[in-house]
């Protein structure tokens, strides 16, 4: 399976990837956590990118498509992966297509975490005062310049992504602001939609499909129920069935006939009189 994490800073992308690596056993591949390792390893990549982290600013495309065209390359990104924080920008995602098409592959689906700004600062704020709390070092875009600087970024360059994968198909949002197990349950769900429940649902035929799904499909317990052939309903069976159930058994006329015909008499009876 290969999938795509799309989501602003703080929405929650690197704990639902980890519950999928758990679930699927496939790859996470960070380009945040990718780029912050070649910080610290002082790489040319590391020296390229570092300040423009800092302040919350993208690194170039180009460097970060060379990452992950080498990562997936890698013998344990082969049963899938879940690309994290990439791509950020609709030049990468063409890059990416065109890197998997050589490849022969193809992305399973772009999920989305769709959460408003004020609690993505909340969020973030509160991630750090925890990191803190425990002693961690944290993240040097992790202060409120940079984040302004991030979310901004989000909105302009990988926002528009979200279109670009709807159109593909490819697209499912989800509401980042549930909780954290109702969101790996949403991500779940849309995983794991049999391709019979994708199709259009069509409506039981007009007469009602009353009775046991045994006697409807025939006395068959499993499988689809049998094609029915009934007769057309039409305006005169219509007709017909309303009279007859109206009718109690044993009368003779129906009933408003009787009722003209005993009030005819009684008008001719007053008339008399
Ligand atoms: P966030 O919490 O903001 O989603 P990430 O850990 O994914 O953070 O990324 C941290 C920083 O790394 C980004 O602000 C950006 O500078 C850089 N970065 C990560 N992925 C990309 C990418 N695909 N394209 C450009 N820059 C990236």
């Amino acid at each position: 399976m290969r999938l795509v994490l799309l989501g602003p800073p703080g929405a929650g992308k690197g704990t639902q990837a980890q519950r999928l690596v758990a679930r699927h056993g496939i790859v996470q591949l960070s380009t945040g956590d990718m780029l912050r390792a070649a910080v610290a390893a002082g790489t040319p990549v590391g020296l390229k990118a570092k300040d423009l982290m800092a302040r919350g600013e993208l690194v170039p495309d180009e460097v970060v498509v060379a990452i992950i065209a080498d990562r997936i390359d890698q013998p344990d990104a082969k049963k899938g992966f879940i690309l994290d924080g990439f791509p950020r920008t609709v030049a990468q995602a063409q890059a990416l297509e065109q890197l998997l098409a050589r490849k022969k592959l193809k992305l399973d689906a772009v999920i989305e975490l769709v959460v408003d700004d004020n609690i993505l600062v909340s969020r973030i704020e509160k991630r750090v005062a925890e990191m803190r709390a425990r002693g961690e070092p944290v993240r040097a875009d992790d202060n409120p310049e940079s984040l302004k600087k991030r979310l901004s970024a989000y909105h302009a360059q990988t926002a528009p992504l979200a279109d670009h994968y709807r159109k593909k198909g490819l697209l499912k949002s989800i509401d980042g602001m549930a909780p954290i197990d109702a969101c790996t349950a949403a991500i779940a769900r849309h995983l794991t939609v049999p391709a019979a429940r994708k199709a259009p649902v069509r409506k039981a035929p007009r007469g009602g499909t009353r009775g046991s799904v045994k006697a409807r499909s025939g006395g068959r317990k499993t499988g689809a129920p049998k094609a029915r052939t009934r007769k057309p309903v039409t305006r005169k069976t219509k007709r017909k069935a309303a009279a007859a159930k109206k009718r109690p058994a044993g009368r003779k006329l129906p009933r408003n006939t009787a009722q003209k015909r005993r009030s005819g008499r009684a008008r001719r009876l007053t008339k008399r009189r």
